[in-house]
């Protein structure tokens, strides 16, 4: 080339100034901006993706636009030599002037936004940045000086835009031959650890895995490129659906079921959400991990994204994609953002109405569902009061009316007999501990249903329920029920004299002093001498279990204890006493019987003086059979 003629070329060179903002905007993330610096790639891979959007869209109405270059693809160039990086992509490039408007002034939407809050403060303008990311800019973090080259799908010429990232950029025609867009640099030596292909490779599968484009690095294709999500429902098949739950679940199992949302209004977005098989046992115990991960037109945005959706729904896994967000949205703006709570408001509609749904028309499948993950469910009726009613609605428990099946509150309601004005339930490991519970005695006789609680949860949902199509929902070991049928139970046996129960009960009382709140008379008792209930508006026993291992000072609330005047032992102790009122067996059986009650309901702490008694007890008894025995 002779000196004239690159006289002519440099000519053709026009240098441009970038507005002031835009220069203190560069000047913050050339020099001060350190931390995740690898979003630049996303950055960078958002903008051609966005630009091969575009043409894929105009190629709709105008196949033409794509001529021999149909395929439309991201191409990343690494040189782990010479540092070099470049990446191209196949889509709408650019002209002279949308050079000037796009990379030289502050037109940009997230960069636009960012400028105008800018305060000159580098502190507080570096934090912003965190917020709203910075777009192309972002290669100044990694580069010294940037290359792009681009040609308009809409043009025959190619122009070359060049800057350091400081005051100026120029903007020169070039020969292009194809299309499209090609940003290269080589990193600047602070940046050099992005200089490798692993690293690289894992930041593309990071943030960019579902660009429904191929992004090839040095010609391998690196990422999924298909995001289920974005595709019609019925182009996705069953197997494609399990494989992506298992990527995303990073596991095995196959999903119980799942969710596919295309959604325009309110907020446009499409969702794909999984119902696991089986919960994970750590997010019940940890309240803090949601398992689903916002994008912002296909482009990765951030894990476990809690505002996505409530807590107690943390078992549901899968992928959100909006178009309405900003791509550089950042944890701080997600917390507060008005898209976010009407993504969150609609996924909890609709998996509560699919939940329904198989709750009326799947019931065994529900029931099983409800076994593994009603723990979530009973979360959201203790925390997420929008939504209370309908969860309600789902709650399922055991009862007294059919063995290893769940019922519902609203089928308990509509077997209670017309004089039943109380929703009774119970709490106990199992259903037989339950049903060898004294309390149970009155509601088994008199056939009247009983809800079983298996799980400690449930003793803080029910009164945290409290009513139930205006039923009250009473745990039957409290001690002010409102028992009926006395009269039955006076006929049948033997009564005591008033005066003589007024003896033994007041007996009970000296010798188990304040350890009960007070010894009455029971109704609720049918075989069993006694029980343990709760006085009115106090903690019932699992609750005070519960409390107690939390806090190991917690002293519980005293029982009251209930005896049954028609108990045989009861009526032999009531003689005893009449006719041998300090005799030692006495105390000895009160001892046995409030030490034997607080034994089944757990709330025994030292069981050292029950077992000799009990062995003393049994010792005189056989004796006494012995003789009887012989005589
Ligand atoms: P944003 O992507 O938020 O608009 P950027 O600073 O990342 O902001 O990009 C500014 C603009 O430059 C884009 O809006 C787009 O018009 C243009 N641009 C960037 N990269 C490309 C590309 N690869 N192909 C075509 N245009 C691009």
């Amino acid at each position: 080339m002779t000196e004239e003629q690159t006289k002519q070329e440099e000519s053709k060179i026009e240098e441009f100034q970038f507005q002031a903002e835009m220069s203190q905007l560069l000047d913050l993330i050339t020099h001060s901006l350190y931390t995740h610096r690898e979003i630049f790639l996303r950055e960078l891979i958002s903008n051609s993706s966005d630009a091969l959007n575009k043409l894929h869209f105009t190629s709709l109405t105008n196949a033409d636009v794509l001529g021999d270059d149909a395929e439309l693809k991201i191409e990343i160039d690494l040189n782990e030599e010479e540092k070099t990086f470049s990446i191209h992509d196949n889509g709408v490039g650019m002209t002279r002037d949308e050079f000037i408007a796009n990379l030289g002034t502050i037109a940009s939407s997230g960069t636009g936004k960012f400028i105008k809050q800018m305060t000159g403060d580098s502190k507080t303008d570096l934090d912003l940045i965190g917020q709203f990311g910075v777009g192309f800019y972002a290669v100044f973090m990694v580069a010294d000086e940037v290359t792009v080259d681009s040609r308009s799908y809409e043009s025959e010429e190619g122009f070359r835009w060049i800057s350091k990232g400081t005051g100026s950029y120029t903007i020169e025609p070039i020969e292009l031959k194809k299309r499209g867009t090609k940003i290269s640099f080589k990193f600047k030596e602070d940046a050099e650890e992005f200089a490798g292909k692993w690293r690289i490779e894992s930041t593309i599968k990071k943030y960019s895995d579902f660009v429904s484009f191929p992004i090839n690095l040095n010609s391998e294709k690196t990422n999924q490129s298909t995001a289920l999500w974005a595709k019609s429902k019925d182009d996705v098949k069953e197997e494609e659906y399990k494989e992506f739950y298992k990527y995303i679940s990073n596991s095995t199992n196959e999903p119980l079921s799942w969710l596919h949302l295309s959604v325009e209004a309110p907020v446009q977005f499409n969702s794909i959400l999984f119902i696991p098989e089986e919960p994970d046992k750590f997010q019940m115990t940890n309240d803090l991990d949601t398992r689903l991960h916002l994008y912002v037109k296909r482009i990765f945005i951030q894990n476990d994204c809690k505002e996505l959706i409530p807590q107690w729904l943390r078992f549901v896994k899968g992928v959100v994609d909006s178009e309405d967000l900003n791509l550089n949205i950042s944890r701080e703006v997600t917390q507060k953002n008005v898209v976010m709570e009407k993504i969150n408001k609609y996924l909890v509609r609709k998996l509560l109405g699919e939940f329904k749904d198989w709750s009326e028309k799947e019931k065994e499948r529900f029931e099983k569902f409800w076994r593994d993950f009603g723990y979530f469910f009973k979360e959201g009726i203790h925390t997420d009061f929008a939504n209370r009613e309908k969860l309600i609605e789902l709650y399922r428990c055991e009862s007294s009316f059919e063995a290893d099946k769940l019922t519902s509150l609203a089928d308990y309601v509509q077997r209670m007999g017309t004089d039943q004005e109380e929703i009774y339930y119970v709490y106990g490991k199992n259903r037989t501990a339950i049903e060898n519970s004294p309390n149970l005695e009155y509601f088994k006789k008199n056939k009247i249903e009983v809800l079983y609680l298996f799980d400690e949860i449930d003793d803080f949902i029910m009164p945290s329920i409290a009513t139930y199509k205006e039923k009250p929902l009473v745990g039957i070991d409290k001690a002010d029920l409102k028992l009926k049928d006395e009269k039955e139970a006076d006929e049948k046996q033997e009564q005591l004299k008033d005066t003589d129960k007024k003896k033994i009960l007041g007996y009970f009382k000296d010798i188990l002093g304040d350890r009960v709140e007070d010894v009455i008379e029971s109704k609720r008792l049918v075989d069993s001498a006694c029980t343990l209930v709760s006085p009115k508006d106090s903690m019932n026993a699992n609750m005070e279990r519960m409390m107690k291992m939390m806090d190991q000072e917690f002293k519980g609330g005293k029982r009251v204890m209930e005896v049954n005047l028609n108990n045989p032992l009861v009526q032999h102790l009531s003689a005893i006493q009449q006719k041998f009122p300090q005799d030692p067996l006495l105390k000895d059986c009160i001892e046995q019987l409030f030490e034997g009650a607080s034994l089944l309901e757990g709330t025994l702490e030292d069981p050292s003086e029950l077992v000799p008694r009990t062995t003393s007890l049994m010792e005189k008894a056989a004796g006494l059979y012995l003789k009887s025995l012989e005589d």
